[in-house]
């Protein structure tokens, strides 16, 4: 089996996609990635794929009430996107222009009867929580609404390495000369706008001088640097020498970015129908017009949008592979991987309601 810690799936595989490009030069891809229909298709960001939707109370939703929210909620998306240059917009965030949305409507929702309107806005919750996922943050009230729009999917159904994200990389590094990329050379400082010189060599004046943690140091005319916005956030005040100029310092500052983690569970058989590749989980109390507790040790797994299945299980076993963003995500990195396994396979057992079920999960 392969576990991606990282990037799994390339997004808008199609030729407008450089890794998608590369990775089809250096045949790195399945055969589905390659045919044209799998190229041209318009997923929107979101590939549709065979899902199953259980609730809190331990049952399977009904997929035309979980499909109709998710109309809804696309078709909202769709029309946040319409801002980017347009004027002013109607909210700062995507958050609050969806509840703007939403709340109006309410009355209407399933046909205005309470039990099936109770259950849209339910999985309205459950979409939040993806998009929180797709946008990398905690909440969607962190996500201006204005450039919303300015993020692009490209056409194509999202595919996998089947050797591994890593199988790329590797094929750049075989065509360089040994030694050109250094592993574990932490960066210390980037001195720039000077003039530094090989020791002996006066000839030649470099603007750039790129010091090491250990010591080491290297001249050069230019540097691309790429470390996380994180990193630049704690660092950037003494890590360039000179500073960075204002207006880049504040653009670092004012960025953002949250925390997204996968969960990995294998089972010995799967719980799952052969054909589901998707496994959604909708908190059937919740309400996307509601604020979410903010007690993270007794509800970071409702956070947790559900699981897809690892394709295909000959190659990978009957792994699931879960999705959290954001605080709660962050609290669940300060839990050990038993405390985790624990309220995974509590969570699954209430919401699949299989309680004799083989969960048997190893994160
Ligand atoms: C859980 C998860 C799932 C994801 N899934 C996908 C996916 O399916 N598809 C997709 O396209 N994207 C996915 N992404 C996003 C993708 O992983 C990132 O967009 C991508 O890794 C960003 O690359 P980067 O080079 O900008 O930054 P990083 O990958 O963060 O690389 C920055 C590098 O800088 C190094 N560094 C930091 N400080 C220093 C220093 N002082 N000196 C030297 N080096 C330093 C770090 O060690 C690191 O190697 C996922 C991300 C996460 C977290």
């Amino acid at each position: 089996g392969l576990a991606e810690l990282g990037a799994h799936w390339i997004h808008g595989p199609s030729p407008g996609n450089p890794i998608f490009r590369l990775a089809t030069r250096y045949g790195l891809l399945g055969p589905a990635a390659a045919r044209e229909e799998n190229q041209r298709a318009e997923a929107g960001g979101h590939p549709p794929l065979p899902s199953v939707t259980y609730g809190s109370s331990g049952r399977v939703l009904s997929p035309q009430a979980v499909s109709k929210a998710h109309e809804l909620f696309d078709a909202l998306l769709a029309s946040a996107r319409t801002f980017w240059g347009a004027g002013e917009p109607p909210a700062p965030s995507v958050g609050q222009y969806l509840r703007a949305q939403i709340a109006p409507r309410v009355p209407t929702l399933g046909g205005g009867r309470e039990d099936a309107r109770r259950l849209q806005l339910a999985v309205l919750a459950a979409c939040v929580k993806l998009e929180c996922c797709i946008s990398g943050t905690h909440s969607l009230d962190l996500v201006a609404l204005q450039p919303f729009g300015e993020y692009v999917s490209l056409p194509g159904l999202d595919c996998t390495f089947p050797g591994g994200y890593g199988s790329l990389p590797d094929r750049l590094l075989s065509a360089l000369p040994a030694g050109t990329v250094l592993l574990n050379k932490a960066v210390r400082t980037i001195r720039w706008r000077g003039s530094f010189h090989e020791d002996g060599d006066l000839g030649r004046a470099f603007p750039v001088r790129v010091e090491c943690e250990d010591g080491d140091a290297f001249l050069a005319d230019h540097v691309i640097v790429t470390v996380p916005l994180g990193f630049l956030k704690e660092r950037h005040q003494d890590f360039f020498q000179p500073p960075l100029p204002r207006r880049k310092a504040e653009a670092i500052r004012r960025l953002g970015f949250g925390t997204n983690n996968k969960i990995f569970l294998e089972f010995e058989r799967p719980f799952w129908e052969p054909q589901q590749q998707l496994l959604e989980l909708v908190w059937e109390d919740e309400s996307p017009l509601e604020e979410p507790s903010t007690d993270l040790e007794a509800t970071w797994f409702k956070k947790l949008v559900g699981f897809v299945v690892l394709q295909p299980p000959e190659q990978h076993g009957h792994v699931l592979c879960g999705f959290i963003a954001g605080k709660e995500s962050e609290y669940m990195e300060t839990l050990s991987d038993a405390e985790v396994l624990g309220t995974m396979t509590r969570v699954l057992r209430m919401l699949t309601g299989i309680a004799a079920a083989p969960l048997t999960p190893t994160p």
